[in-house]
């Protein structure tokens, strides 16, 4: 593109509205501001984190309890775009409050009231007629925001060009929306960076968008039906094109708070996009985990060089003078991750980091990552039960989930996953399985457990027959949120069906209530001086002594010699039946076999499908 042909184009504001977490600079807005900036020297792109503007004025803790919920969240602004249906909003507001009493003090009409005079400020204070194009970014909890925001703009300057984009419109439902909201003029299928810039190029020469030619990913009221398929997309080949994300915006507004309000935010860095244990899903086929509908903006996998993204850590940190940094992928590359994380290693930095990993990772890569400074991570564990594993398409086992488990608590990461309850299809045999291992998993950190919700386009909506699920349709309480012509007509992103979820939750209720008991018990077990792991091992070069700290009552110790401290240290990571029995050749079968069932009977190893995992973790690994 040169500068001649854009120059009827200069000024675009690219907005991020609430409810995403304040602490960070919005990825999308930093990328694609950095991206534009590179294809048009000419034009200045200007990004609104509106959303820190908001936290900032209603209190953080406020805006974080209430960026957590996602109805709670969408029904302030759905409260403000349809002030006739605010009884049935009410409604849905005060059930989200219900374990939130601050929340259900202050009430909506408070919360809305504060933050439509919040928003209302911040839109008369922008200077929109000086902008020819306002693109806004839509994830999740931002989609009545988001609404709110293009209406309100576009009252004031109707000949702003409204352009809305993100993972919430990356289903099959852009199209619906022109006649559902005339305000909004173009959608941006997939990722921004390619779509945007030949649209921004084509308004520089022709400046309305009902001229547009067809650009592949934009979609306008005059799409034929068909253009109008979401799968087309136009996106990089390579994520090693990218610039370093823009983040000055975000970091110039935090400046202008009063001392009090400021504080260190955590930087996302992107490393890859998409997921290559989903590839492009077949149809009628399940690829990819069953409950995901992650990455359906982008088509297959792609990942930065490690050279790229060290730089790009190195620099963004040195810029802003910030050791947090969030990795923003659904999954690290497998090729190149544990050379990325010896890299950001060597860059002597303290770093704070935060990923979300597989179950799979080995402990070689997950030491990499400790080294370079990773202390918190998500991993892919959902199941406690092999069989329920399978269901959820996960490629992992529950002996690797455990082992992964073990290995965040030897390395001090701390591991925040969590257990899927409800999942359509699962049954008694899956909850039983799930009690009984939890009694293995006790001495690591609780999972959190969450409900299945449905997500659009994932595979089990897809299949819905696979999972005994009769219907799929909008969740209900869009239908509080929205009237009844955009609430039939508009798939959102957050589903709902018709199958055995009755069923599902009476059977997940006993293990509910043993998670509350395992965080109970780990809490209480951490607690005081002492945080050492509660199942731990120290080595004595021939013998081990293992500590088992238990709640309310005394710690045993358990001594291991000789061979028995061989075998132990062997399965420190998992191992077959036969590869021990190749491994300790002079031990008879029988008495291998004994010693192991002791060791499982005592809950110092976990064994399934004669494979056999010891659970201690080493004091120094
Ligand atoms: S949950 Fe993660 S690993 Fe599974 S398909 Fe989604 S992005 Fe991929």
């Amino acid at each position: 593109m040169n500068r001649k042909q854009n120059r009827s184009l200069n000024k675009v504001a690219l907005i991020s509205t609430p409810w995403p977490l304040y602490s960070r600079p919005s990825v999308q807005l930093g990328t694609l501001k950095a991206y534009l900036n590179a294809q048009f020297p000419d034009l200045l792109v200007e990004t609104h984190h509106y959303y820190l503007k908001l936290a900032e004025t209603i209190g953080y803790k406020l805006y974080h309890d209430i960026s957590e919920r996602t109805w709670m969240a969408e029904s302030i602004y759905a409260s403000l775009l349809y002030p006739n249906r605010w009884k049935q909003i009410e409604k849905l507001f005060n059930a989200e409050t219900k374990r939130k009493p601050l929340l259900k003090e202050i009430g909506l009409k408070a919360l809305s009231n504060q933050v439509e005079k919040t928003t209302k400020d911040f839109i008369d204070s922008t200077d929109w007629g000086s902008f020819q194009l306002a693109g806004f970014s839509v994830s999740l909890c931002q989609l009545t925001s988001a609404l709110y925001f293009i209406k309100a703009i576009k009252q004031i300057y109707p000949k702003i060009i409204t352009v809305i984009g993100g993972s919430t419109f990356s289903g099959n439902g852009a199209q619906s929306l022109f006649n559902l909201f005339p305000e909004v003029d173009v959608v941006i299928i997939g990722e921004g960076e390619i779509p945007l810039s030949q649209l921004i190029g084509h308004l520089g020469r022709s400046k309305i968008p009902e001229n547009l030619p067809s650009i592949q990913g934009v979609y306008t009221q005059n799409t034929t039906a068909e253009q109008n398929d979401h799968r087309h997309f136009s996106q990089m080949e390579s994520l090693d094109s990218l610039p370093i994300p823009d983040y000055d915006d975000y970091f110039e507004l935090l400046k202008s708070f009063l001392p009090q309000k400021s504080f260190f935010p955590t930087l996302p860095v992107e490393i890859s996009r998409g997921c290559w244990w989903k590839p492009t899903s077949k149809k009628g086929k399940v690829t990819g985990c069953a409950f995901c509908n992650l990455n359906l903006q982008w088509k297959g996998y792609r990942s930065k060089e490690p050279l790229h993204v060290v730089s790009e850590v190195d620099d963004l940190t040195t810029k802003h003078k910030i050791l947090s940094v969030a990795i923003v992928d659904n999954v690290l590359p497998k090729k190149t991750s544990r050379e990325i994380f010896e890299k950001l290693g060597m860059l002597k930095k303290d770093l704070h980091l935060f990923s979300e990993i597989r179950a799979t990772t080995p402990l070689s890569e997950l030491k990499a990552m400790r080294a370079a400074g990773m202390q918190e991570v998500q991993v892919g564990i959902e199941a406690l039960s092999t069989s329920l594993l399978k269901k959820l398409h996960k490629g992992t086992t529950l002996i690797q989930n455990l082992e992964i488990m073990k290995n965040c608590e030897a390395l001090r990461i701390a591991n925040i996953s969590n257990l899927i309850l409800h999942f359509p299809g699962s049954d008694e045999q899956q909850r039983n399985e799930t009690l009984r291992n939890i009694e293995f998993a006790i001495p690591f950190r609780p999972l959190k457990a969450v409900d299945f919700w449905l997500g659009l386009e994932s595979p089990v909506w897809q299949n819905p027959t696979t999972y005994g699920i009769k219907a799929v349709f909008n969740h209900q309480n869009w239908s509080y949120l929205f009237p009844p012509e955009i609430y039939k007509s508009m798939p959102f992103m957050i589903q709902a069906y018709r199958g055995d979820l009755g069923y599902q939750k009476k059977i997940w209720q006993p293990v509910k209530k043993k998670v509350k008991v395992w965080l109970n018990t780990y809490n209480e077990l951490h607690k005081g001086p002492s945080q050492s792991p509660i199942l731990s091992f120290r080595d004595g070069r021939d013998f081990i002594i293992i500590h088992q700290r238990r709640f309310q009552a005394e710690p045993m110790t358990h001594r291991l010699v000789g061979t028995s401290r061989l075998i132990y240290l062997f399965c420190q990571h998992h191992r077959s039946l036969r590869r021990l029995q190749a491994q300790f050749k002079a031990i008879s079968e029988d008495k291998l076999l004994a010693f192991l069932k002791m060791m499982v009977d005592k809950k110092l190893m976990f064994t399934e499908n004669d494979k056999y995992l010891s659970l201690a973790v080493p004091i120094n690994l």
